[in-house]
């Protein structure tokens, strides 16, 4: 059953007057600079100043505060004080949207090597003088049994590409997958060593500025570091929602009330369009105020885990898993960080060629793989680049649906639209955007042909030629 048929969204009029409060507030914060412990205004001051309800700018305060941009402090020389956007604030939500796809294990790691790979081969590119003496260091360090983490190397390497959307996604998945195995005394003294002697070899590829090497050499490093965590008792193929969603939600009574729906949505693998239950269910289910219920709500309409509908045949339902949210948070984390188009662009091209030959191989085993290429290029035709991307039914977007990994989709498609963001913004102040962007229709169309072509043909090397020609032609390089 299709919610959208059935009821108005409760209160849509001041969510979306909320979150154009919230837009406008975080405008306000990287047009001062984003000087943190800056105290922005009063609620008074707040009010006058973006001109909206008491009730829409609490809950715009209540958006900014999900999103580390700025807390609301009490008392004396309280107000809404600017916050420092951290990793934290993209972890929770990409492990909520992780746990709705049901992504396993093996989704996870795969994606976790390929972004690596990224970061061997970029690294190997960049290294400078400098970088010399912090990597042989770390690995002295390594040598002499202090080092204080065993991914210390991997976090420098991510830093030397000096491309802090990749550097996000590294950390992120990186962490995530302690949340799979956690029991990281498990590592035993035979493992180290291996792992001290991959890093060593993975050093010296990068310190000669051979990329090619490099990659090879994490790739080899990370699959046998995910073999032996497979291999381990404690490790398990799925998450579990109570270990990982503790600490993503804070524990005040509508998060915690949230965070219990969501598991429950989870362990029930609830589809789209099952209804939750109505407020007045929930409040007696729950045994909780009308006040925490509808906080919940609002949290799980947030995290586009649910969704609210008034009127007859109303109530909470679960919604599609969409990463729009997501990609938003990790929007304003890089703002924060200063990322540029290239970093985007950057990560998109390494990305779409890990795609298309996970795609490739996907074809090869038959299916109807080669009729949901068709049918991309014709819902692009059809519908335009725009909507069929919005609807996950573009070229690039069912390439990705063809690797079968529903994390390496979450980066791809959080990339994408991270894409799409800052380059209309972009676009509009910038002449040399502008004219990428309208020269594109008449060359992406003609570039994704030949990409399905060389697919449909069974000729992975040619697509991954044409993908590479099509990424750079599309790319605005130098911005
Ligand atoms: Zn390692
Ligand atoms: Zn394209």
């Amino acid at each position: 059953m299709n919610p959208e048929l059935i009821a108005p969204r409760v209160d849509s009029r001041r969510a979306k007057l909320a979150g154009r409060a919230a837009e406008q507030i975080i405008a306000d914060v990287i047009e001062l600079g984003w000087p943190v412990g800056h105290v922005l205004g009063s609620e008074t001051e707040l009010l006058e100043r973006y001109g909206v309800s008491r009730a829409v700018l609490r809950e715009a305060i209540r958006l900014v505060e999900h999103q580390h941009v700025a807390r609301m402090r009490r008392g004396t020389g309280g107000g809404l004080v600017i916050d420092e956007p951290d990793v934290d604030a993209v972890i929770g939500p990409t492990v909520i949207y992780l746990l709705r796809v049901g992504a396993t294990l093996d989704e996870t790691f795969d994606t976790r090597i390929l972004l690596e790979e990224l970061v061997a081969e970029i690294a190997s590119q960049r290294v400078s003088e400098a970088d010399i003496t912090t990597i042989r260091r770390t690995l002295e360090r390594e040598f002499n049994g202090d080092s204080p983490n065993y991914r210390l190397l991997h976090v420098q390497l991510a830093t030397l590409t000096a491309n802090p959307v990749l550097e996000l996604f590294v950390t992120t998945f990186s962490r995530v997958g302690d949340f799979y195995f956690s029991d990281v005394g498990a590592l035993t003294s035979d493992v180290e060593q291996e792992a001290r002697r991959a890093h060593d070899s993975i050093a010296r590829a990068i310190l000669t500025n051979n990329p090619g090497l490099a990659r090879e050499r994490m790739q080899r490093h990370l699959r046998a570091e995910a073999d032996f965590i497979r291999r381990q008792p404690a490790t398990v193929q799925r998450l579990d929602p109570t270990v990982a969603l503790a600490g993503t939600l804070r524990d005040k009574r509508g998060e915690a009330l949230a965070r219990q729906i969501f598991t429950e949505i989870v362990t029930s693998e609830a589809t789209p369009g099952t209804f939750i239950g109505s407020e007045a269910s929930l409040m007696e289910k729950y045994t909780a105020s009308r006040a925490v219920v509808r906080e919940a709500i609002r949290i799980l309409e947030y995290h586009q885990i649910a969704l609210a509908r008034r009127g007859p045949g109303g109530g909470l339902f679960v919604t599609e898993p969409d990463v729009s949210a997501l990609a938003d948070i990790i929007a304003i984390y890089l703002r924060r960080r200063g990322v540029k188009i290239r970093h985007i662009a950057e990560l998109r091209t390494g990305l779409e060629l890990a795609v298309i030959e996970r795609a490739a191989a996907t074809l090869r085993s038959g299916g109807s793989a080669a009729e949901k290429l068709e049918q991309a290029l014709r819902a692009e035709a059809e519908q335009g680049m725009g909507l069929a991307f919005g609807h996950g039914e573009d070229l690039h977007s069912v390439l990705a649906g063809l690797t079968g990994n529903r994390a390496l989709q979450l980066v791809h498609r959080v990339t994408m639209r991270l894409g799409w963001l800052f380059f209309s913004q972009f676009a509009a102040d910038d002449e040399r955007v502008g004219a990428i962007e309208r020269s594109l229709p008449s060359t992406v169309g003609p570039a994704h042909r030949g990409i399905v072509d060389a697919l449909i043909a069974g000729d992975a090397e040619l697509a991954v030629m044409r993908m590479r020609a099509h990424m750079s032609a599309t790319s605005p390089g130098a911005l």
